[in-house]
């Protein structure tokens, strides 16, 4: 515990359960690398206690890490393709150049109650988690199917860490994929070698938001099946009209091709960096979470309107076969919106 003077009517003041006397403190040890602070700090992100919310909000809104120059990759893909094996390999490559820091925040389905998804990926990133120069950050299950405002917040914490990379693995080709779009510069879509069947079962939307593709697994007799594969979706992607992405190959097991994903991927940042197009997107991505979190809160507080007695009136008529719930719903929105 940091001792210091603490004064009670500062708004930067912190509970005493906090690891740090102020906010302004908690942040300058994130900002000097702290490991222990960053991790302590998304923990209170993700903590769903009123009085951490409060906190972790005077935090973020310290950390105003916006700005920084980290580059944000998103990882995703069907379950065992080999996201997090893909990531210890390039984050890996990443940490060649001497100067560079990586850091990985996973959102992982699997519950740790049951097979422990947390200890999977530690296992999974064995060598990138023992690097002096890597932090990983494994999300709690419960909040895999909500990457959202406390992401964002988690990557802007690692951010003013001064990662310079950034990497989110997100599972499946669920929701998770399309929300993490909105969270990173660059997605990355790992595919299986005999993964033609999976063309069917890939979303459109993630087709269509991916920078690159990546036919991992290429080894071990099913280099043929993942040449195939990458035709198809190299095929696929023109039909999108996206023919500027890529389809790679890779294994993250033995290491080939991993370099040329990190040279392909040096080379779009600086060739986005000099077109000011990371930049836009960010701009575009941060008006797209306004607009989100005005929702959520409209949504939160008719909610608390919906259960209270206030709409027991429109309820009332709600039950009759004849009362129209279109018309009466609007009724309920008006009087909400006049009421406040
Ligand atoms: P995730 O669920 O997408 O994170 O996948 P994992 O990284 O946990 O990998 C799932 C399985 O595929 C593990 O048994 C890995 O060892 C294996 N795997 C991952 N990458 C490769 C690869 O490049 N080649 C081969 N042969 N196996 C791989």
């Amino acid at each position: 515990m940091i001792s210091g003077n603490i004064n009670p009517y500062s708004k930067r003041h912190l509970k005493k359960s906090s690891p740090y006397p102020d906010v302004l403190t908690w942040v300058n040890e994130i900002r000097k690398g702290n490991t222990s602070a960053l991790a302590r700090a998304i923990t209170l992100l993700e903590s769903t206690t009123a009085s951490d919310k409060i906190e972790a909000e005077k935090l973020v809104t310290k950390s105003n890490a916006s700005r920084s120059r980290s580059i944000r990759l998103g990882i995703t893909g069907p379950p065992g393709v080999g996201k997090s094996s893909f990531i210890e390999a390039i984050g890996l490559e990443i940490l060649k150049d001497p100067l560079l820091k990586v850091a990985v925040l996973t959102y992982d389905p699997i519950s740790p109650l049951k097979g422990g998804s947390i200890l999977g990926d530690k296992t999974r990133m064995q060598n990138l988690s023992n690097h002096p120069r890597a932090f990983i950050r494994p999300s709690p299950s419960s909040l895999s199917s909500s990457i959202n405002e406390t992401s964002r917040s988690a990557i802007d914490l690692c951010a003013l860490a001064g990662y310079d990379f950034i990497l989110i693995e997100t599972v499946g080709t669920g929701q998770s994929e399309l929300v993490i779009n909105h969270l990173v510069d660059y997605s990355f879509l790992l595919l299986n070698p005999a993964g033609g069947d999976e063309l069917q079962g890939i979303k459109r939307g993630i087709m269509e938001m991916a920078d690159l593709i990546v036919v991992n697994k290429d080894d071990s007799g099913l280099e043929n099946a993942a040449k195939r594969t990458q035709a198809n979706y190299q095929n696929a992607i023109k039909l999108l009209s996206r023919d500027k992405v890529k389809v790679m190959k890779c294994s993250s097991l033995h290491n080939i091709g991993i370099q040329e994903i990190r040279m392909h991927l040096v080379a779009m940042i600086s060739q986005d960096k000099k077109a000011g197009t990371i930049l836009k997107k960010r701009k575009s991505q941060r008006i797209y979470m306004f607009h989100e979190i005005i929702k959520q809160k409209i949504n939160h507080r008719i909610s608390g309107m919906v259960s209270n007695k206030k709409s027991k009136s429109f309820e009332d008529k709600a039950m009759f076969p004849a009362s129209n719930l279109n018309e009466l719903a609007e009724q309920f929105i008006n009087k909400f919106f006049k009421s406040r």
